[in-house]
């Protein structure tokens, strides 16, 4: 007979969320048997953000238990004897298929049933298949993505097997700039193929990205822009052998990495909550439009207030901040506490070769850029304001030191006035260390 398990506290998913959440309500205080994580990965919380950097090193990768949360934030790291002493349950591989927001009831793959009083939504994101475009040959051996440490551990193993080979990363955002970068350091030979007329448009200016590509170049890292993977080629065993561009050209690989982005994981809930740009609407505190049911990390969409609108963030700062938001706000209703609405300044890096960036604020407006931006410099050292309503809304910096990098967010944060635009770019991080 399926068995049927209640809880007081449910954290759906365990990825970054769930990892922070879980802290947060041991700081607050949770009683054991109270609380459990569900999560269809195998392994208790971690880093989601070493699957792409370290973990692919190949020399002393990064391996758990080394990267659970919550480490990159600088905090402790949470074993999972940390979870079982504190009477944390962690339900791992474990996928939920159904949820019944009415009844408070989810159900998992295997039929067995949880109860709550309150639920946490973490599922995170999913990337986006080829094979969901109908792309011929997408279901090739060989053809890989990155979301969980599954598909890491796939991927390792493919550079293990391809040694001195050939890889097609095809995307040209965060995922695929990372995967260049860390597949070049292990020795295969890389082209990078993206549609848009220079990496990471929605967050790079067309200077930004330059230095990138330059730079990327003089490492061998091929880029080829403004085209699209529109099939693959196969051998017998079914392993990728060659990636068709739309612009007729084909490229030989042994090796193809999608990231093509990714998509929140809301479907369980369709109908059930309100939905707003994509993700689960949720007030400054992160509940939802169904009482006791909180959205948080990528599947949040949430009232940004420095911005007075309603955005979906799908990056690990927010994920880790809007876990402890919820949960604050959890133990303050049941206590009669208030606790103030969720600030978020919006914060991106990055980290590939030997480059390191941060990005605070938003990308509106107009740009200029600053310092020494050429790739092959020793130490290139360079940064971007952007400017709206004559006031600095947001800044990027490559190569900072933590306090340079800490001057950057304030600028981005309290907003100064900008006179004149080429003084700025004078200025540059001086002006930044002035504020
Ligand atoms: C490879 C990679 C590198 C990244 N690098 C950066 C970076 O450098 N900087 C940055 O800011 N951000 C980065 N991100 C983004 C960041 O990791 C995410 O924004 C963050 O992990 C979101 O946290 P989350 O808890 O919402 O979702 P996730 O961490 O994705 O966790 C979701 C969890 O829910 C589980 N789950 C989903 N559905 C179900 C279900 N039905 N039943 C049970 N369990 C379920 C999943 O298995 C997973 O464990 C990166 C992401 C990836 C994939």
């Amino acid at each position: 007979m399926a068995s049927e398990k209640h809880f007081k506290y449910v954290i759906l998913g365990g990825g970054v969320a769930a990892g922070y959440a879980a802290r947060e309500f041991d700081k607050q205080g949770v009683k054991p048997g109270e609380l459990a994580i569900i999560s269809k990965e195998a392994v208790a919380p971690y880093e989601r953000p070493a699957l792409s950097k370290a973990y692919l090193f190949p020399q002393n990768p990064a391996r758990l238990p080394g990267f659970h949360v919550c480490v990159g934030s600088g905090g402790e790291r949470l074993l999972p004897e940390w979870y079982s002493e504190k009477g944390i349950e962690l339900i791992l591989s474990t996928e939920i298929v159904k949820a019944d927001l009415a009844s408070k009831t989810l159900t998992s793959a295997t039929g067995v049933t949880f109860t709550y009083e309150i639920l946490l939504i973490a599922t995170g994101s999913t990337v986006i298949n080829l094979s969901d475009f109908g792309t011929p040959g997408a279901d090739s051996n060989n053809i890989l993505y990155l979301r969980e440490i599954d598909d890491a551990d796939k991927l390792v193993a493919a550079i293990q097997a391809k040694k001195g080979g050939k890889a097609v990363v095809i995307g040209g955002g965060y995922i695929g700039l990372e995967l260049s970068a860390v597949l070049k350091l292990n020795d295969i030979d890389v082209t990078m193929v993206f549609p848009e007329p220079w990496c990471m448009p929605r967050l790079f200016t067309a200077d930004i990205a330059a230095f990138y590509e330059a730079y990327y170049a003089n490492k061998g890292v091929k880029i080829v822009k403004g085209t699209l993977a529109v099939g693959f080629d196969a051998n017998a065993n079914g392993d990728v052998t060659a990636v068709k561009l739309k612009d007729g050209r084909v490229l030989e690989a042994d090796i193809v990495v999608v990231g093509v982005g990714a998509r929140p994981l809301t479907a369980l809930f369709k109908g059930q909550v309100a939905e707003e740009k994509g993700g689960i609407k949720t007030d400054a505190f992160f509940e939802t439009s169904v009482p006791g049911v909180y959205a948080i990390g990528d599947v949040a969409t949430f009232p940004m207030k420095m911005y007075n609108e309603l955005r979906r963030v799908e990056h690990v700062d927010h994920s880790r901040k809007s876990a402890e938001q919820a949960v604050k706000a959890i133990k303050g209703k049941e206590s009669g506490e208030s606790v103030p609405e969720y600030e978020y300044l919006p914060y991106f890096y990055s980290r590939s070769f030997d480059l390191s960036w941060q990005f605070y604020g938003d990308n509106v407006g107009e740009t200029i850029l600053f310092g020494d931006s050429d790739p092959t410099s020793a130490k290139p050292k360079f940064g971007s304001y952007w400017i709206k309503d004559g006031k600095v809304f947001g800044a990027f910096l490559e190569g900072g030191s933590p306090d340079e990098n800490k001057a950057i967010a304030k600028v981005a944060k309290t907003q100064p006035p900008v006179a004149n635009l080429e003084e700025l770019k004078k200025e540059g991080l001086q002006f930044a260390s002035k504020i």
